[in-house]
Formats: structure tokens, sequence, C-alpha cells
């Protein structure tokens, strides 16, 4: 980010201001851990910030500080538009596509605000104002730190926005295990644990908190994992009725890919999980080394996301989603193959 936006940004910050934050759809912690640190920052400074997320997110972000101030674009449209339509100021964080706010698209697009997009996926499109975009950051949290920084703001870190910056880089580095986990990453959490994170509850939160129906569901998708040796992929299947049978929440599947990734040889896992109700499969891909999910996902899968972590959808049925991907997998021997 030039030294002009800072400059741009300072002054605008400098007098109250009507602002909404806005994550992607389906967001994860990284999204709601960016937008609520960043909205007890803007509180803090007096002005009137609004989280608005265009869907609800998984139960286990639901302590987070904050989190109950946030408002869901699906379930109040009409509340959540005229936010929008009245904000001077729109932070888009975690994303870089206005497309992946699903409806939300429109009002934001609408809108006469000053954008600021803060966020560590590549190939931003440019619809902000400022754009603040670095694909080699572990997550946008580490990033709001920074933007934090850059505003010579770090003495107003609070516990409550240290603890929703360490949940996001926990969350989108695998718990400090990703490629994407630098010795940067590593101060960073050391300054926010300095500044009040309780690193240790906030891993219990998240990752001890499950449900019998999420572990039974886990036990599901487990029997279902299969593998392609040849080309060293591991992929698992949740159809509707396996998620009904284990009472699915939101955020329940999360983390289920990465069992295929944990097996010997493998180095790309994909589950593919059924959504009866919008007719899709979605789909989570994970990779090890240089064999980029991001390429894959949006050349076959409608998705994108970062070279080992990607998203995607697929209109077929679960069995023909499988297919396809095996199917595909030979055209990508030279780099599954060993
Ligand atoms: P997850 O598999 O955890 O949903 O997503 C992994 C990564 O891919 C995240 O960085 C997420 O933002 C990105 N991602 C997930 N779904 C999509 C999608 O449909 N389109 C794009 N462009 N990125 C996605
Ligand atoms: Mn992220």
């Amino acid at each position: 980010m030039i030294e002009q936006s800072i400059l741009e940004i300072t002054s605008a910050l400098s007098v109250a201001n009507r602002i909404v934050v806005v994550p992607h759809k389906g967001p994860d912690g990284d999204a709601m851990g960016s937008c609520l640190g960043l909205y007890h920052f803007l509180k803090g400074k007096g002005h009137e910030v609004k989280v608005i997320s265009p869907n609800d997110f998984p139960e286990f972000l639901k302590w987070l500080p904050g989190s109950e101030e946030v408002l869901i674009y699906e379930n109040q449209m009409e509340h959540c538009k005229q936010l929008i339509a009245d904000a001077q100021i729109v932070f888009t964080l975690d994303f870089n596509l206005l497309s992946r706010t699903g409806d939300m698209a429109e009002p934001l697009k609408d809108s006469e605000a000053t954008f600021i997009m803060i966020d560590h996926h590549p190939e931003p499109s440019d619809y902000a104002n400022h754009t603040y975009s670095d694909s080699s950051m572990s997550s946008t949290c580490q990033m709001v730190f920074k933007f934090l920084q850059k505003l010579r703001a770090l003495s107003n870190i609070t516990p409550e926005i240290a603890t929703c910056l360490y949940t996001g880089i926990m969350t989108d580095t695998g718990s400090f295990r990703y490629r994407s986990t630098s010795s940067e990453t590593h101060r960073v959490i050391a300054e926010l644990i300095d500044k009040g994170a309780d690193n240790t509850l906030i891993h219990q939160q998240v990752f001890d908190t499950f449900s019998q129906g999420k572990l039974q569901l886990l036990g599901v998708a487990l029997q279902n994992l299969r593998v392609n040796k040849e080309f060293r992929t591991a992929y698992i299947t949740l159809s509707q009725e396996e998620l009904d049978k284990n009472d699915f929440k939101k955020g329940d599947t999360e983390g289920f890919v990465n069992y295929g990734l944990s097996l010997e040889g493998i180095i790309f896992a994909v589950i593919f999980i059924e959504h009866k109700s919008d007719g899709i499969i979605k789909m989570s891909l994970r990779s090890k080394g240089n064999f980029s999910v991001n390429e894959f996902a949006r050349a076959h899968f409608n998705g994108g996301g970062h070279l080992n972590a990607a998203g995607g959808k697929s209109e077929l049925s679960l069995e023909d989603s499988v297919e396809k991907l095996n199917s595909l997998l030979p055209q990508y021997q030279e780099q599954l193959r060993r």
C-alpha cells in the first residue's frame, strides 16, 4: 500500500465516519477475525462501525469479541442495504472480487463510499479506491496488524483486537504450519500475545469445542476417504443425507479436507460437500508443494484461492463431481506423479 494511500486513509479516519466492514461469503476465521479486529479499532477511534457478513458464520467463531454485533445481510437485507448506502467508507477484508460477497455485491457496487481492500489472495480486481494486497502474507489478520502499524496505531491494539487478529492468523496458517507462515508471522503473533491475546484459550475455543455431531460427521468423512495413489490424490465426499443425519451446523466440516493431506505420499486433497438447497457441490482443495489448487479450482471448478488452499463448486452430482476430478488428474501428471 503506497504512502499516499496511507496519508489519505489517515486523513479520512481523522473525522468521525460511518464505516461498514465486509468479509467474504462463508466467512472463515481469518475473515471474521480481521473484520472484528478492525471493527474494535475503528470503534475505539470514535467511528460508527458495522460489520456486515453476507451470510452466517461458523459456531466455532461465535465467541470472538464483538461477534454478537455482526449483522447478517441475508437475514436483514433492507437494514443492511441502508447501512451500505449511508456508509462513507467500506473496508472489504479477506477477498478481492466483489462477487465473493454473493448477493451483497449489488448494493456494494452501487455504493459511493471510499472502498479499502485488505487481502492476501492473488490477482486482486480493481474495485477499491485503496488496495492493500499481498499474497505473500499468511492471512488478512496479519495484514490488518501491518495496516495498523502503517497508521502508527499499534498502541491502540486492545486485548479484544489482539484476540481477533490472533484467531485469524492461527486458523489461516493451520496453527502456524503452512508455508505462508514466516518469521514475521511469529513476531506479529508474539506482539499480539503481549497485547493480551490469550493464546491457549483461543486454541481451546476454536479446536476443543466440537459437538458430538461434528466428530461423528468426521467419522463418516474418514470412512468415505478415497485415494488415487497414482496421482497422489485423496478425496472425501459428504452427501446431504450424511450431513443431515449428523446434525450438521455451519463450520462443522472445517479442516476435514486436511485429513486427506495427512496421508503419507499424498500431495493433493479435495473434499466434496453436497448443498442440496443450492443445487451445488462445494469443494475445498488443498495441496503440498508447487501444485496450484488456485489454478486448478479456477480452471475447472469455478473457484480459486491460494497456491495450497482453494475452494470451488460443481453443479454436477456428487458422483459425477468425483468422476470429473479423477478424469482431470492425468492432465496434471507431471506435477502430481512422483
Ligand atoms: P475453503 O476451502 O477453506 O473454503 O477456502 C480455501 C481458500 O479458497 C480461502 O482462501 C478462500 O477464500 C478461497 N475460496 C474458497 N471458495 C472460493 C471460491 O468459490 N472462489 C474463490 N475465488 N476463492 C475461494
Ligand atoms: Mn484468509
